[in-house]
């Protein structure tokens, strides 16, 4: 029978898998511990459940087996190391906490990654390390095993009195002699507030104590007990002050409401529970624990883990289908704009998210953040209007309607975009009329937009696809000779430039997206920017249900709807806006490495700036010539998909007018009123043929769209390349 080491390294993970001890088998391995913690601490742990006989011994080469590892100290990580090179499989328990704070997280994710078997106690977790690039298949949601350790906990006299116990773990607490002697008055006060004692473990807070030279604040009582008889104390307690993770699941499994002195948690599945909260080092404590009181009783977030464990271990200890040496994790997992790894949301946004919380006001109407947003936005753009709206979708639905179309008006656009760009136009009475794209630049111009130009013809919307300009010049040219209102729809190019210009400031009116996977993001944002005085009124009109704000005699002046953005993003978006410029010059820089590495290869045809401009680089637009890459930008897509990088051939997969909402557009009253007042409603298709706009065509069948985004590193950047420039070899060969 193979072995299973649990390998454990302080005292609350003897206390937590103790249960194992129990077991002289688990999922078909022989259970033994490894105690690779302080040689004064093995007393405490021993107290705790350790067995007394557990020695540093990691498996013998060759013999396989598993190990179970608790801790994420450097014996930790040593032992994990000598297992990997023994030939065993290091299985990692409670894997996956992340607290996202500065600095915090880094030696767990280190251990999490000497590991190549995971092992979790929530969803949240098993997210955190797939989007690490973790092996999803090795990831196993267990749960807690501290129901299973309670259970073993021997009966205990009913506590004296109800008590607020304070629980300090971590020496950073504990650092600031002011700032400690400030919170120990705070329990205290609030604690005699509720009418409830106080008392405080003393591992961490006994010496800091001494070398701060402070007393304890009178009713606050050290309490210098056993390991056991702490932990039986933090359980019998009425409310549970902390600032360690480890005792909001201790609370969570026990039932205790837990206040966590942290503005950010490894353990957000307690907060969502309800089993706690998280204040911040410096909250109204009195207010925090008025709230724990009167919260109903949490339910535990964690199943019990004694259930799943064994199956899950012998799952790990099983062969892989490449061996039983499965993979570690790759640190190579390409930045997602889809979480943290691949976006600039961090500590600023916190701050003034937290600010506007604060302040009581959320909608935009009262507050400062969303107006302030609007100001500096305008700075940047170099617009003298800024409006933010809901989304992107929005911004264009606002721009549209500022322009006052007519039922039936045309209004030219691409069918290469986001539906979100041609929907309002429906929506605001007006007929989408499709220009064709230049393949190469994948961009209306302004000889196709000519072509579909008619005297019904009251504007054009001129999308910057993936970030490179539209020839704007000569399109805004063509537009004004004709009177036609030019919006640009910048969702995918801020701060882009053709001829020393920023795009926006070209048209009438300019739309932008802040979705959560443009440059910047609060989620889901928008905002519109024109010079133009009625304009901005309009634009502003329209995203308040047309409210005449401020006026002598408000009405609601035309049909609109609320569009407005919230505080909360209004706060994202101020600490975003900061850092746009960096934003777009580190896209430019991974884009142009990238360039570097992929120039000359046959059939390829790369992005680039247009002259005299920049692009920004919204995503790398490959175009793949298919008589030069065999199967074209698809089999070069299929390629690099099944090296994990998320590409797109084909991009949006069909022509906007290919659509089902265009195909039954008598179906919807959005689609065919429009069309009740445009001579292209009386036949059957008033939309192009799929073959009759052939750059289109061409343009989706030869791009291959790659994520990249300002998170790249040089060696995610050497993975892409490197990636493409195999299956290229492959495609191009004979
Ligand atoms: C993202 C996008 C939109 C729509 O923005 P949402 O915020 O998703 O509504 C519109 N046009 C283009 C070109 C886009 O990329």
């Amino acid at each position: 029978m193979s072995e299973l080491l649990v390998a454990i390294a302080s005292c609350s993970d003897a206390f937590e898998l103790a249960p194992l001890t129990a077991r002289t088998e688990l999922g078909g391995l022989r259970v033994r511990h490894v105690w690779l913690g302080e040689p004064a601490e093995l007393d405490a742990a021993v107290s705790l459940g350790l067995p007394r006989h557990a020695v540093d011994t990691p498996p013998s080469p060759g013999q396989g087996g598993v190990v179970l590892l608790a801790g994420h100290g450097q014996a930790s990580q040593q032992f994990a190391l000598r297992a990997r090179h023994a030939g065993a499989t290091v299985v990692r328990w409670n894997a996956g906490q992340r607290s996202h704070a500065p600095g915090e997280d880094d030696e767990r994710r280190l251990t999490d990654h000497l590991a190549n078997s995971w092992l979790c106690s929530s969803d949240v977790q098993l997210q955190e390390l797939r989007r690490e690039g973790c092996d999803a298949a090795r990831i196993h949601v267990v749960g807690s095993l501290l129901p299973a350790a309670l259970a073993r906990l021997a009966e205990r006299p009913a506590p004296a009195a109800p008590t607020v116990w304070l629980a300090l773990e971590h020496r950073a607490s504990v650092a600031d002699a002011a700032a400690l002697a400030r919170l120990l008055q705070r329990v205290v006060d609030a604690s005699a507030g509720a009418g409830l004692g106080a008392r405080a473990s003393a591992t961490v807070l006994g010496p800091a104590l001494k070398a701060h030279h402070l007393a304890l604040p009178g009713p606050l009582q050290l309490a210098a007990f056993t390991p056991l008889e702490q932990l039986h104390a933090a359980l019998d307690a009425r409310v549970l002050i902390t600032d360690s993770a480890g005792h909001q699941e201790l609370a969570a499994v026990a039932g205790v409401p837990c206040i966590l002195l942290r503005a950010a948690t490894a353990r957000p599945e307690t907060v969502l529970a309800g089993a706690s909260t998280l204040v911040g080092p410096d909250a109204d404590l009195a207010v925090a624990l008025a709230a724990a009181l009167r919260r109903a009783p949490a339910h535990s977030p964690y199943a019990d883990a004694m259930l799943a464990l064994p199956q899950a271990l012998s799952a790990c200890a099983a062969p892989t289908a490449t061996g039983s040496k499965a993979a570690p994790a790759k640190s190579t997992a390409l930045p997602s704009d889809g979480d943290h790894t691949g976006r600039t949301l961090g500590e600023d946004e916190v701050a003034l998210a937290a600010l506007a919380i604060r302040s009581g006001t959320l909608n935009s109407t009262r507050g400062t953040f969303v107006a302030e947003f609007e100001r500096r936005f305008a700075a940047w753009q170099g617009s003298k209007h800024a409006i933010a709206c809901a989304n992107g979708s929005a911004a264009v639905h606002a721009a549209l309607a500022a322009i006052d179309l007519q039922p039936g008006d045309e209004v030219v656009t691409t069918p290469i975009t986001d539906m979100g760009a041609l929907t309002p136009i429906l929506y605001q009475g007006g007929v989408p009329v499709f220009a064709d794209v230049d393949p190469r630049s994948k961009n209306v111009t302004a000889a196709t937009i000519a072509a579909q130009c008619t005297e019904r013809t009251r504007a054009i919307v001129v999308t910057h696809l993936f970030g490179l300009p539209a020839e704007l010049d000569a399109i805004t040219q063509f537009a004004n000779d004709r009177g036609i209102a030019v919006i640009e729809d910048c969702a995918q190019a801020f701060g882009a430039t053709t001829r020393g210009r920023k795009v926006g400031t070209w048209g009438r009116i300019a739309a932008f997206s802040l979705q959560q996977g443009k440059h910047i993001t609060c989620g889901e944002g928008g905002v519109v920017t024109t010079d133009d005085e009625a304009l901005a009124r309009r634009v502003f009109l329209f995203v308040n249900k047309a409210w005449g704000y401020g006026d002598p005699r408000p009405d609601h002046y035309f049909p609109a709807l609320n569009y407005r953005l919230t505080e909360l993003q209004g706060a994202v978006l101020v600490a975003q806006l900061g850092k746009l410029d960096a934003v777009i010059d580190a896209r430019r820089r991974v884009a142009a490495a990238l360039r570097a590495q992929l120039e000359g290869l046959p059939g390829l045809d790369l992005p680039r700036d247009p002259e005299g401009g920049a692009h920004v680089f919204w995503k790398f637009a490959i175009d793949v010539d298919p008589a030069v890459v065999a199967g074209g930008a698809v089999a070069l897509g299929k390629g690099l998909q099944e090296q994990g990088i998320a590409c797109a051939p084909r991009y949006v997969q069909k022509p906007a007018f290919a659509c089902e909402l265009f195909r039954d557009w008598r179906r919807f009253a959005v689609t065919s009123m429009p069309l009740l007042h445009n001579p292209r409603g009386q036949g059957d298709n008033p939309w192009p043929a799929a073959a009759e706009l052939v750059g289109t065509a061409e343009a989706l069948d030869r791009v291959l769209v790659l994520p990249i985004n300002e998170r790249y590193l040089p060696q995610h950047i050497d993975r892409v390349a490197a990636a493409i420039r195999q299956r290229h070899a492959e495609l191009t060969r004979g």
